[in-house]
């Protein structure tokens, strides 16, 4: 399978040479990007030249250092905007997705959801879009409901219409499955559910990462991503708020920088962004995860999208053709990313995965935080293969020829 001419800059050795642990370990496969992805040089070095040249306390400090380095905090931030179509006052600075989406559990669901009222959310979520509506709902008397995944791995939404009563205040959904590797119509969803009035809420942990995101497009309230997994340090992720949503909405964490005025016995609040970023932040990552848009950019979304969408055709395709023993999961076509989850026979989803390290093969086993779709699909645990800018072709091969050893070796 050739690649066009365009991702001649995204597909082979070159990129790894970006990736210093990639370089220092030229064996290794590493096939766990969904998971947490690798960091180039450019974010490395922007992380230790703030340390080096700029560490001081952003925000506060009358001195000219402090300036400075709140300045590249807000700069950082303005790249994350520019990103995903945003504005800059739209942008929070949380710690990871699982933080982002909590934040709207709490400053929203447990402030405005009663008994009676229900959450929408998917089969195919990730722990992180179920728990915090779980203790939400556990103090709220709010109830949870699915879209149900169909043997495709796709969301069956014909049942949209039933499932949408004015009952629903929330819709809560992941734009890529992180298990299935399925694209979700969102932008579809979003409008259904705003025709009933609920907020839609969307786990971008795996979109932003490998495709280009225009959250306005989407026609969501929130959208929330975490830096691990977009070539960022670990410690950063953001949360987008529609800004009219974000004002109306109370802190979720207080302390300092989040405020206007502090009395012993009560306080009121700084406007958006602010509001929502209690204590102080990570600027080294902040300015890291800006490092890693900007490399991201360089390449290209789409570019990068195109990559995986051919990584994942030509891998299933071998898998198909080659290992019948193998059982994929997930939608086939251009709706799917670049996550290959598979069953070996009735072999262990950990002793196939532990067998492939022996060749130098990273993928990870498990429910990947997602057991409710586990106990959909019928497995208690999938391997799972996930691809992302520095996966070569070669990489793809080298994964399939130790899968057949590994088949081998069990039989
Ligand atoms: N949502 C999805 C779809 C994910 O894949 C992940 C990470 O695996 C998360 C949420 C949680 O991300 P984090 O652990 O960075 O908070």
């Amino acid at each position: 399978m050739g690649y066009p001419d365009h991702m001649a800059i995204v597909t082979p050795q070159t990129l790894r040479q970006d990736f210093p642990l990639l370089v220092r370990h030229p064996e290794l496969v590493y096939l766990n990007s969904a998971a947490t992805s690798q960091k180039p040089e450019a974010v490395i070095e922007a992380v230790s030249r703030y340390y080096r040249e700029l560490n001081a306390s952003v925000h506060r400090g009358a001195y000219t250092l402090s300036a400075q380095a709140s300045e590249a905090y807000e700069q950082a931030r303005r790249t994350l905007a520019r990103f995903i179509g945003a504005e800059e006052r739209e942008i929070i600075f949380v710690r990871n997705t699982t933080e982002a989406l909590n934040l709207v559990a709490y400053a929203w669901g447990l402030r405005n959801l009663r008994p009676g009222d229900e959450i929408l959310l998917t089969e195919m979520e990730h722990h992180a879009n179920l728990v915090p509506w779980h203790l939400v709902c556990e103090r709220t008397g709010a109830k949870i409901k699915a879209i149900p995944l169909g043997d495709d791995g796709r969301l069956q939404l014909e049942h949209l219409g039933t499932l949408l009563t004015e009952r629903v205040r929330l819709v809560s959904v992941m734009h890529v499955s992180n298990v299935l590797g399925t694209v979700n119509p969102v932008a579809q969803i979003a409008q259904a559910a705003r025709a009933v009035g609920a907020l839609v809420v969307v786990d971008g942990a795996q979109s932003a990462p490998h495709m280009p995101v225009d959250v306005r497009a989407l026609g969501a309230d929130f959208y929330a991503f975490s830096g691990h997994k977009m070539l960022g340090p670990t410690g950063i992720g953001v949360l987008w708020g529609r800004y009219e949503v974000l004002e109306t909405l109370a802190p979720f964490l207080g302390g300092g920088s989040m405020i206007r005025e502090v009395y012993l016995d009560r306080s009121t609040y700084a406007q958006p962004p602010q509001r929502f970023e209690a204590g102080t932040p990570a600027v080294a990552e902040a300015i890291g995860l800006a490092a890693a848009v900007e490399y991201l950019e360089r390449l290209g979304m789409a570019n990068v999208w195109q990559h995986e969408l051919e990584l994942a055709a030509y891998a299933l395709k071998r898998l198909d053709e080659e290992l019948p023993e193998v059982r994929t999961f997930g939608p086939r076509g251009p709706d799917r990313s670049g996550v290959i989850p598979f069953v070996l026979g009735g072999i262990h989803a950990h002793d196939v995965a532990t067998a492939l390290d022996q060749y130098g093969i990273a993928v990870r086993a498990g429910h990947h935080c997602a057991q409710p779709l586990h106990r959909k699909l019928g497995v208690a645990a999938t391997v799972r293969a996930s691809f992302y800018v520095y996966t070569t072709k070669e990489d793809v091969d080298r994964f399939i020829e130790a899968l057949k050893r590994v088949r081998d070796f069990f039989k």
